[in-house]
């Protein structure tokens, strides 16, 4: 089995966009191999347009989080990145950060940012006390 190799959350959205687009491109050159077939090919310009323009609105969102992400500089390169959640990724070395104390230094998973963990994590807690 390949080894995961976890990225930045915001290079995973950037990567996501640029797919889209060329997905909406190949609609698009569909379109343009059907021309005999009118409606089939407006059918694909239309599918391709719609997905590059959701690939337009991922960009925006992106652009959203990059200024709710905090920057940081990466202990292991000393490279400025910015980090979504509890635990991210470096954008350059793809060192695993974490923003949470708990967390550090346990392995790197992305199950940490889903909310189904922090609720039952937040559970145990409670089970404790
Ligand atoms: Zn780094």
């Amino acid at each position: 089995m390949a080894q995961l190799v976890y990225s930045s959350k915001i290079n995973k959205i950037r990567s996501f966009a640029l797919i889209l687009i060329f997905v909406g491109f190949g609609f698009m050159y569909g379109g343009i191999l059907t021309k005999q077939i009118e409606w089939l090919m407006w059918i694909l310009y239309a599918v391709g347009l719609l997905f590059i323009a959701f690939s337009c609105l991922v960009y925006l969102w992106i652009g959203t989080l990059s200024t709710r992400a905090v920057p940081i500089i990466c202990p292991s390169c000393e490279k400025p990145t910015k980090m979504l959640g509890r635990v991210d990724a470096c954008m350059h070395c793809k060192q695993p950060l974490t923003l949470d104390k708990e967390l550090e230094g346990k392995e790197f998973d992305e199950k940490y940012n889903k909310r189904s963990y922090i609720k039952a994590s937040a559970k145990n807690l409670n089970d404790k006390n």
